[in-house]
């Protein structure tokens, strides 16, 4: 697609996603539009249900909707009675993305649920479907922009953020930049954020130059799985280039969470760090959907820990419902 096209859809969409009396960006859920500000207390990554069985078998044939909404249900009620207002399904297509069943399960449990566009090309590429690796990266952002603007599959379902993912390696692979481009021209098209699941640093790092390269601001980029990285002075690299850094998998390890969050308070981070458990997810092929995780860990250990050390409920609102609704607003974010 022309560069010159490409502008005049940005300029339409991203006109038609603010709020013309207000000129306030929106939100997208899988209920369709609200504001930033009616988010609420959020998780921004979580997962009702993923399937690892890879691009070339997974399909709606592959989980019982009314099964996974018996097994997963009480979890999302539980997370609603400690607070919660939003939940951000982070499982992308190709590994278990189903429209439908996020549209029930946001009716059944009262909680909004924002879903992705996007493609997934950690795990050597597993999750990747063919045309993926034959397309150029303005094909596939050309689909994503399409489910922006017309809902995914036919269910009238939109996505609200850009979801991708690279492997670790560093360079990045030929595929994985370009699914940073293709999300950096979907980006620019649509003005939905990209939450890429990256884990270390470098491989962040350059993402961000790429998007930048791109004409995308960093500050439409999240760091996802920002845990896994030990040398924490890259929390400060990321927030002076102004990317939001994801500690995200406190379910996991609430101790390692914990410890990155002390040096992001002092070292006045915090405005640019968001948090969530990576909890769940119905498996499905394992009996009624495996050993599923909770999405209260935050509320009931993490929190609890963070008090003892000084962090003041401001900070907490800061983390569970100003950043989340700040990362997650529907702008174009172009670099200078
Ligand atoms: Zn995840």
């Amino acid at each position: 697609m022309r560069l010159y096209s490409l502008l005049s859809i940005a300029v339409l969409v991203a006109l038609s996603y603010c709020n013309p009396a207000t000129q306030q960006p929106e939100v997208i859920s899988v209920n369709g539009k609200m504001t930033p500000s009616e988010m609420g207390t959020t998780l921004i990554h979580e997962h009702i249900l993923v399937d690892f069985i890879g691009a070339d078998s997974v399909g709606y044939h592959r989980w019982d909707r009314d099964s996974v909404i018996a097994q997963t249900l009480p979890f999302l009620v539980d997370a609603k009675k400690r607070g919660v207002n939003t939940f951000i399904d982070c499982t992308p297509a190709y590994l278990g993305r189903d429209p439908w069943l996020l549209q029930e399960l946001s009716e059944l449990s009262g909680l909004t649920i924002i879903t992705n566009t996007g493609y997934y090309g950690a795990v050597g590429n597993k999750y990747l479907p063919e045309h993926a690796f034959t397309e150029t990266a303005e094909q596939l952002a050309t689909r994503w922009i399409d489910e922006f603007q017309n809902g995914i599959e036919g269910s009238g379902v939109k996505p609200g953020f850009i979801k991708i993912s690279v492997n670790s390696d560093v360079p990045l692979s030929t595929v994985d930049q370009k699914l940073v481009r293709a999300a950096a021209i979907t980006h620019l098209a649509t003005g939905m954020t990209i939450a890429s699941h990256t884990g270390p640093a470098l491989p962040a790092l350059e993402e961000i130059a790429l998007l930048k390269a791109e004409g995308v601001d960093p500050s439409a980029f999240i760091w996802v799985h920002a845990q896994i990285e030990t040398d924490f002075t890259y929390y400060n690299k990321a927030y002076d280039l102004g990317a939001w850094i994801s500690l995200d998998g406190v379910v996991w390890d609430v101790e390692e969470h914990l410890k990155r969050l002390i040096y992001c308070k002092k070292n006045g981070l915090l405005d640019k760090v968001l948090i969530s458990h990576d909890a769940g997810w119905y498996s499905p092929g394992e009996l009624n959907g495996g050993d599923f995780k909770a999405f209260t860990a935050i509320f009931d250990e993490l929190i609890p820990l963070l008090k003892q050390n000084d962090f003041s409920e401001k900070d907490i609102d800061q983390l569970l419902r100003v950043n989340p609704a700040r990362a997650f607003a529907i702008n174009v974010k172009a670099a200078n």
